[in-house]
């Protein structure tokens, strides 16, 4: 069993897990809940990710194909881990298809949840069809076209509205999502690319498109494609007479009430944690900190520990995070998994 390790959870995080410990010369058995690997960007559909462009089918396909092809990795897809006895270097893992895992330390990619718009309701999701959240507007951009769901035309405006289900402590949301701001302002300037005549506005309170992301998507989409940024405080989002959307608020910058007509509203929402997480804390007997995410150990000396010896955390399921930091996190919670499993080895000989 000191041989194995098992990843839990097929996404960025779990795949990158899964590759690094066979890298390092070890066994990884991968499982994954849904019947498809690849996580969010690809249960999601994604569009173009960023800061890369590529399409999320294409980038985090590869690194599906990669695990699929890899003789070390067992997958167990549609599968979750029921129960976990012993301990570091010796784990028996029962799974909710029966059979048993020995893995000698574990690694959780379990990732987050998407913040679902229907807790902000006066946001306008649910009740307006032309309200969307920026996966759907993801999707009308991989299907090349952007067009109001509700008959069809072509917006003359769309407003994306920042931080829905982030930084909001009145729906105990404390945490800002790290990776919306520069998705939206990429989206701003893919809605211009596939419709010219559109307008796009961003809603925003702080702008985050953090280090090489200010001039690559906060700039150019200001500059080169005219994306509109109001910094407000939105009230509401409701819908005029001629059926038009109505963004209510108040433009915190001339502290003066604002409305304008829309065609779309985009809701760049975030990340929760994974809804499943109190679940996995007892399945693992790992901890949670205080948002609910899985909780690490101490930072600089114990990469990647969770709350117990023998299991690693990779990626979203610490806090929101991007996919290119849950792919190098996947790679160290697998270096970690098995350096740690040889030093038992050699302890042992
Ligand atoms: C709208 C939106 C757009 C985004 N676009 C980008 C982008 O363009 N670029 C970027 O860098 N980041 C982007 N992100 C962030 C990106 O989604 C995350 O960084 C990435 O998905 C994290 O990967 P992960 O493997 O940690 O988690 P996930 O992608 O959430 O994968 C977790 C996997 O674990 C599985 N799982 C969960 N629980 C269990 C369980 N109990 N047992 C077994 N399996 C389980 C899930 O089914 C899933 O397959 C975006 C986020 C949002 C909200
Ligand atoms: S990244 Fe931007 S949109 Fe997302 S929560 Fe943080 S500030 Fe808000």
């Amino acid at each position: 069993m000191q041989d194995t390790v098992l990843v839990v959870g097929g996404g960025p995080a779990g795949l990158s897990a899964a590759s690094g410990v066979t890298a390092a010369g070890k066994k990884a058995v991968l499982v994954e809940k849904e019947d498809v690997l690849g996580g969010a960007p690809i249960l999601s559909g994604y569009g173009k990710l960023v800061p890369s462009g590529e399409w999320a089918s294409d980038a985090i396909g590869r690194m599906v194909s990669n695990v699929e092809n890899d003789n070390g990795v067992t997958v167990h897809k549609g599968t979750k881990v029921s129960k976990l006895d012993g301990e570091a270097g010796s784990f028996t893992a029962t799974l909710s298809n029966g059979e048993t895992v020995e893995a000698g330390s574990v690694v959780l990619g379990t990732g987050f949840t998407h913040f679902d718009s229907i807790n902000k309701p006066e946001w306008g999701f649910g009740t307006y069809e032309d309200v969307i959240t920026t996966t759907q507007a993801e999707q009308m951009i991989t299907a090349g076209k952007v067009s109001c769901p509700s008959d069809g035309r072509v917006p003359e405006r769309v407003a994306i509205l920042l931080c829905v289900g982030s930084r909001d402590r009145q729906i105990g949301r404390e945490w800002c999502s790290k990776i919306c701001c520069t998705v939206s302002t990429n989206l701003a300037m893919e809605i211009k690319e596939i419709s010219p005549e559109t307008e796009v506005f961003i809603y925003y309170m702080d702008i985050r498109t953090f280090g090489l992301y200010e001039d690559k998507f906060y700039w150019k989409s200001q500059e080169e494609f005219k994306t509109k940024f109001v910094k407000a405080r939105i009230a509401e989002v409701t819908r005029s007479n001629d059926g038009r959307l109505l963004v209510k608020g108040e433009d915190t910058l001339v502290k003066r009430p604002i409305v304008i007509p829309f065609d779309i509203v985009v809701h760049a929402i975030g990340m929760d944690p994974n809804e499943e997480n109190p679940e996995i804390s007892r399945v693992f007997g790992v901890g949670l900190e205080r948002h609910g995410y899985l909780d690490r150990s101490e930072h600089y000396t114990n990469t990647n520990g969770s709350t117990r010896p023998g299991i690693y955390v990779a990626g979203a399921a610490l806090g929101p995070e991007t996919i290119d930091d849950s792919i190098s996190q996947g790679r160290s919670a697998a270096l970690r998994a098995v350096s740690d499993l040889n030093a038992l080895v050699q302890q042992a000989s």
